[in-house]
């Protein structure tokens, strides 16, 4: 029996949002990795060891995907969104990178449908020109790359999202970012807080930068700001596909 390893999205939330590519190898799968709440989302069956654990331990977690394949088994990596964005693929060619003698394991990375852009349908079109991803949080980089990111970016006139913009570990961080986009942006530039897209508990709300405060969001919130020529029409925000 030859193991193998997917790094598969689980998407934002919804299950018919899981592409049926995804859906086939999880049916193929013995084992199961990701963090609690996204491995909380497979079905137990018979024949499948679910291993959740903790956040941050993205490296071994990975480590013990690639010796469980060596072994023979099925094993399938989740991330919620797509895996490949802030999330377990990068972790796992990380890891192979270190362990060189997993190299020629048979490892594959199937996409998913990431935060911003299941926010950015519910909200309209807001990411419809040129725009950039920044993850606001500073564990695997220092809060001046954040802040000078989130700078150029909005003076590239980019439209933006963010990923974990706030936690309870690091509350002023996305105040100093709304001060840094306000000086950038002016008080009248559209931001949407999407939370928990396309669950039961979701909540999108759009203001302007100048209404904008911290609370608006958590952990469970990815962030949308327009660039200069994004506008509301009727309940929807869009961003015209052209700019001068
Ligand atoms: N790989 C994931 C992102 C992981 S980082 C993806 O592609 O979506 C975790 C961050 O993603 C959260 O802090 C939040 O900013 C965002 N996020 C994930 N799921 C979300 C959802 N259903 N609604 C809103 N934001 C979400």
């Amino acid at each position: 029996m030859t193991g193998w390893v997917a790094i598969v999205g689980l998407g934002p939330g919804r299950e018919d949002l899981i592409t049926p590519q995804v859906t086939e190898t999880l049916a193929q799968a013995t084992d199961v990795i990701g963090y609690i709440p996204y491995v909380a989302r497979i079905a137990p069956r018979d024949g499948l060891t679910l291993h959740p654990s903790d956040n941050r331990v993205e490296l071994d977690r990975s480590l013990h995907a690639l010796q469980l394949a060596a072994k023979g088994a099925r094993v399938v990596v989740v991330s919620s969104g797509d895996p490949g964005v802030f999330a377990m693929a990068s972790a796992v060619f990380e890891t192979i990178e270190t362990h060189p003698e997993y190299t020629e394991t048979d490892v594959s990375v199937l996409p998913g449908i990431t935060a911003m852009l299941a926010a950015a349908a519910r909200a309209g079109a807001p990411l419809g020109h040129d725009f950039c991803a920044i993850n606001l949080s500073d564990n695997l980089k220092p809060w001046a790359v954040v802040e000078h990111r989130l700078r150029m970016a909005a003076r590239a006139d980019f439209a933006m999202a963010f990923y974990n913009p706030r936690s309870k570990s690091r509350p002023h961080q996305f105040g100093q970012a709304l001060e840094i986009l306000r000086a950038e942006c002016g008080p009248d530039r559209l931001i949407t807080f999407a939370r928990a897209v396309s669950t039961p508990d979701e909540a999108l709300r759009t203001v302007t930068l100048g209404e904008a405060t911290p609370e608006m969001a958590d952990m469970r919130t990815v962030v949308l700001v327009g660039n200069s020529a994004t506008k509301r029409v009727g309940r929807y925000v869009y961003t015209p596909r052209s700019a001068s």
